[in-house]
């Protein structure tokens, strides 16, 4: 690992770690850093399950009605001619009739009413004549229903004992309804996992505050904040820190105590006023650094005692796409999840890039549009890691590998769609 440790920040690009080198490294730091806590079902959207949970009975529980209508023995019937039975009972959701019907008796039902013991047929209402009461009279039930037809079979959605969600899932409300189903008030989940977060650099301003001369407003972590939403971790906004050595230490260390995670942006380079490798080195240990990708050169990864610190670069454009790369699944697994893998899209270019570098890989900003032979995807005209423009006109970020040296247009090119990080709108 010796050259993750290079401190020569202009250290050339086959001598950086690759971005599979830095996956890797990352990986092996990827496990719970969280308890587990119950969870009420209403407040578990979104929240990563700690077990596998179970149906403790099948589901649903019995044979039931699919429909509005008439419960029949199907041996009391005659596919060919039809039949008509004596309305003998009535039967609705949550009243389930008790003991044996006589043989050749009809019983008027409703959707999701248990089927009457022996009971294997429905006819819809629709499709019947009533003769006299509709629940004292006769029912004349047409030709050509199958037996086992408008019933639901006990179990049919999940048998007993069945997994409905296996451990490290994040709920979505259909996991929550699977829950709920099977009747558990509350989950077992991670906890959520607690992020500290910093901005870097003297130049900042906090937005919202008087415009001065020579000042930046911080969007960085307004931006992390929002990305941050959608990981369920716990955000304490920690607010600026100034271009000076023994401050940004004193509060990334007391940050690292409080915290299972740091996340710093800007300042992560090695010029003079760059202080948070430097402070890293000193209060524990690097395990990433300089990368060969673009943009997002100076990321920055290690541990400070239990707590994990990740130092983003400071252009915009560079935390966004290092957020999403390296940061988003770290934070992820470390809270409990696997290690996301998002898809990318095969698309052809609409745009040609006479000359990459090779031997780093880059992000481009990208947008896909509808062509007479089906989607493309078009690339954002201008590089700059400053331009926060290119993102907004952004859907995905266009992945293109160390050894490709040029892009043609139609080549096939792998791009990744911002849906694909929780990112929607
Ligand atoms: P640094 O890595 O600190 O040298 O910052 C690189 C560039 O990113 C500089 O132009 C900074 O002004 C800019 N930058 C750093 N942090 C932020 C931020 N929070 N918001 C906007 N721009 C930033
Ligand atoms: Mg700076």
């Amino acid at each position: 690992m010796s050259k993750a440790l290079a401190n020569d920040c202009f250290a050339h690009d086959r001598e950086r770690l690759s971005h599979a080198e830095a996956i890797a490294i990352l990986k092996r730091a990827a496990r719970p850093l969280v308890g587990q806590e119950r969870v009420p079902i209403d407040e578990a959207a979104g929240r990563i399950v700690a077990a596998p949970i179970c149906a403790p009975r099948p589901i649903p529980g019995h044979d039931n009605a699919a429909v509005d209508g008439y419960a029949f023995r199907f041996e009391d019937y005659d596919p060919e001619q039809g039949a008509q039975l004596a309305i003998a009972e009535r039967a609705a959701a949550g009243h389930p009739l008790e003991g044996r019907l006589p043989p050749r008796v009809a019983v008027r039902i409703f959707t999701g009413a248990v089927m009457p013991e022996g009971f294997d047929t429905v006819v819809m209402q629709e499709d019947v004549t009533v003769l006299g009461e509709p629940t004292s009279g006769w029912v004349r039930i047409p030709p050509g229903l199958r037996p086992g037809a408008n019933r639901r079979r006990a179990g049919e959605d999940v048998g007993e004992g069945a997994e409905l969600v296996s451990a490290g899932t994040r709920l979505r409300p259909q996991e929550i309804a699977a829950i709920a189903s099977a009747g558990h008030g509350e989950v077992n989940c991670y906890e959520r996992l607690r992020i500290a977060l910093f901005s870097s650099g003297d130049e900042l301003l906090s937005p919202g505050a008087p415009f001065e001369a020579g000042k930046v407003y911080d969007s960085n972590r307004p931006m992390l904040k929002a990305l941050l939403a959608e990981s369920g971790a716990v955000v304490r906004d920690l607010g600026l820190l100034p271009d000076e050595a023994d401050e940004v230490e004193a509060r990334i260390a007391e940050a690292c105590r409080a915290h299972h995670l740091v996340l710093t942006s800007g300042g992560a380079s090695l010029g003079e006023e760059d202080h948070i490798v430097r402070a890293l080195d000193r209060l524990g240990r690097r395990d990433l650094w300089q990368l060969a990708i673009k943009p997002g050169r100076p990321m920055t990864f290690g541990r400070v005692e239990d707590a994990v610190f990740i130092g983003l670069p400071g252009n915009p454009v560079a935390v966004f796409v290092c957020y999403l790369i390296y940061a988003r699944p770290l934070i992820l697994a470390l809270s409990g999840a696997p290690w996301p893998a998002p898809r990318h899209r095969r698309l052809r270019a609409a745009f040609r890039v006479p000359k990459k570098k090779t031997g780093r890989r880059e992000f481009w900003r990208g947008y896909i549009r509808e062509s007479e032979d089906g989607p493309v995807v078009e690339k954002f005209a201008r590089d700059g890691s400053g331009l926060i423009s290119s993102l907004v006109a952004a859907e995905g970020l266009i992945e293109v590998g160390e050894e490709v040296s040029e892009i043609r247009e139609g080549d096939e090119v792998d791009f990744l769609p911002f849906s694909e990080f929780g990112i929607v709108g």
